[in-house]
């Protein structure tokens, strides 16, 4: 309650009605009291006079010959409250209208009675001792039957407070009258002149609300400056927000743009986390953002790793994995402010899986090439040492056998290398962007197989009666399709035993496709999925014999891969395979 009257008294409306208020009501107080006392003066002044003229009447009516001095009298008050005396000049009471002359007492004693028959108007004011009442006295000097006499005019003094009273009463009605007029005008007054700085007040509070669209009202005179003030204040802080607003944002994009899981935490609680965060694991149900590290639905095991970091407020770089979908994870924990007493973490959350599986293929390709490369490289140097020891006992027939078979493995050697660097070439040069002509690369392929064809007793041939008249050309360098086409028919004589490879060629608007089939063993279903892998082999000794590597399908995958098309298999065990090749066509 008396906070709320102070609130009131502070208030600048209130203020400036209670200025204009006092100032008024100041005004008004003066303006009673100069008034109250000479009202009374006034009034008293204004009897007298009257009494005056009703005596100087009464004497004029007096001097009349025939009238008696208690007719003159009486005719002079009658109808009023007024009473009137005749006094003569030794003082004895000729006529009086309230009391019997014979009862009433010298007059000549009377101040206005003695003033009167001293010539002059006398006035008086005392307690009557005839009517017992407080009276008025105006005396003036009269004449009757020749002689001078005092005609004295009384009223109750009572009367004359009366009209004063009444006077007064009119008086104040007026300032009651013009007090209201000027609350209300004040209320008016301090309303319109408070109006501006309310409505100022307002704008401030929306402002410091968070609402800096709603313009700040126009005003005039001195507050016209601060309005001004306010609406630059306002405009500073749009931009400022504005400009606040953008750096998160793009602070937010840049986030969201992350490979890698980045997650804020403040103690245990996610207070940030970026879109690859929900891409990599599952968002919880009520966002990240209400989360904690415990309710995440993060794996157990970054669960834990992460824990340990927030536990310990300190740096870390770990791998975990795998988890329940078989990934692997590099988690980086920085706290951000290490002072602070809610410390703040950042985890980053890397999904290593690929260059794990990489690393591992990598690892696996020099475990597979180096025992590869052994073999021969063995064998070479046995029959190295065979071959001199017959040479050395003269077993000359031998030592030649000895070196056909060196010969035959170091062919093997040279095959191996030549796979590998073709399969370096493929896989760390880009394709350089030219095109090859499909026709061409058969012929010259049929034509590099057809010896071994014939000693195998098998036909290859090439059929592309479904392109007849067209031409066939590839987005692939001459080389590498060189490569797939040569591997293919290696595979398709090396794994046939009777019966022929055919190369067909077919075509659309936009792919060329080049499927060799024969009609050889066939891969059992298990394997097919696998074959593309360098070095699997379905049956290693039947590969080695045929001088094969392992990395012919490997190769032929790099090719389809590098020029933008792909690779299929099909086979059935006893009957034969197909290997497809689509290719972009150029043109
Ligand atoms: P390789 O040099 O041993 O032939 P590839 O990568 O070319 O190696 O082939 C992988 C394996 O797939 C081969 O070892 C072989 O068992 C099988 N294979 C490839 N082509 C054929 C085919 N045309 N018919 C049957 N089996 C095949």
């Amino acid at each position: 309650m008396m906070e709320s009257l102070r609130e009131l008294a502070r208030s600048y409306r209130v203020r400036i009605a209670l200025g204009y208020v006092l100032i008024v009501t100041i005004l008004a107080g003066a303006w009673a009291w100069s008034l109250y006392g000479p009202l009374t003066g006034t009034v008293i002044e204004q009897q007298r006079a009257h009494l005056a003229s009703i005596a100087r009447a009464g004497a004029l009516a007096l001097e009349r010959p025939g009238l008696t001095a208690p007719t003159t009298a009486n005719d002079l008050v009658r109808g009023t409250r007024l009473r009137a005396t005749i006094v003569a000049t030794d003082g004895t009471v000729l006529a009086d209208t309230a009391e019997m002359p014979a009862r009433m007492a010298n007059h000549a004693g009377r101040p206005e009675v003695s003033a009167a028959l001293a010539g002059r108007v006398g006035f008086d004011t005392r307690l009557s001792a005839t009517t017992g009442t407080e009276q008025m006295y105006v005396a003036v000097p009269a004449r009757f039957e020749g002689r001078l006499v005092a005609l004295r005019v009384a009223e109750p003094v009572a009367v004359i407070a009366e009209l004063a009273a009444t006077a007064r009463r009119t008086g104040f009605a007026l300032l009651a009258v013009t007090l209201i007029a000027a609350f209300a005008v004040a209320a008016r007054v301090s309303r319109s002149a408070s109006q501006p700085v309310v409505r100022l007040k307002r704008a401030a509070e929306a402002m410091a609300a968070g609402d800096l669209r709603t313009p700040v009202p126009a005003t005039t005179g001195e507050l016209a400056g601060l309005a001004d003030a306010l609406g630059s204040l306002r405009d500073q802080m749009r931009a400022r927000l504005g400009e606040l607003e953008q750096g998160r944002d793009t602070l937010r994009a840049v986030l969201d743009g992350l490979e890698d899981a980045v997650l804020l935490f403040e103690g245990e609680s996610v207070r940030v986390a970026n879109a690859a965060s929900s891409r990599m694991f599952r968002a919880p149900a009520a966002g990240w953002e209400s989360a904690r590290l415990a309710g995440a639905g993060l794996p157990a095991s970054l669960t834990a790793t992460i824990a340990g970091a927030l536990a310990r407020r300190s740096d870390l770089m770990t791998d975990v994995g795998p988890d329940p979908e078989n990934r692997f994870f590099r988690v980086t924990a920085l706290p951000l402010d290490p002072a602070d007493r809610s410390p703040r973490m950042l985890v980053v959350i890397s999904d290593v899986t690929a260059t794990r599986r990489l690393d591992q293929v990598r690892r696996d390709f020099v475990a597979n090439a180096s025992h590869e490369l052994k073999t021969p490289t063995a064998a070479i140097q046995l029959l190295a040492e065979s071959a001199t020891t017959a040479a050395e006992d003269g077993e000359t027939e031998i030592a030649l056998v000895f070196a056909g078979q060196m010969r035959d493995e170091a062919d093997r050697l040279r095959h191996l290398v030549v796979d590998l660097l073709d399969l370096s070439r493929l896989e760390s040069t880009p394709a350089p962007g030219t095109i090859t002509d499909v026709r061409a690369a058969l012929a010259n392929a049929l034509a590099a197989h057809r010896a071994s064809a014939g000693l195998a007793g098998l036909s290859i041939r090439a059929d592309d009666s479904a392109v007849v008249g067209l031409d066939v050309y590839v987005s692939a360098e001459p080389a590498d399709t060189a490569v797939a086409l040569d591997n293919l028919l290696a595979n398709a004589i090396a794994y046939t035993e009777e019966g022929e490879a055919v190369v067909r060629v077919t075509a659309d608007e936009t792919t060329v496709t080049i499927a060799v089939s024969d009609t050889g063993v066939g891969i059992p279903a298990e394997h097919l999925g696998r074959v593309f892998e360098r070095f699997y082999r379905v049956d290693g000794a039947r590969s080695r014999m045929s001088g094969g590597t392992g990395l012919g399908l490997a190769l032929v995958k790099h090719v389809a891969e590098r020029s933008g098309g792909s690779v299929e298999i099909a086979s059935t065990v006893g009957e034969g395979t197909t290997v497809t090749l689509h290719l972009p066509r150029a043109r």
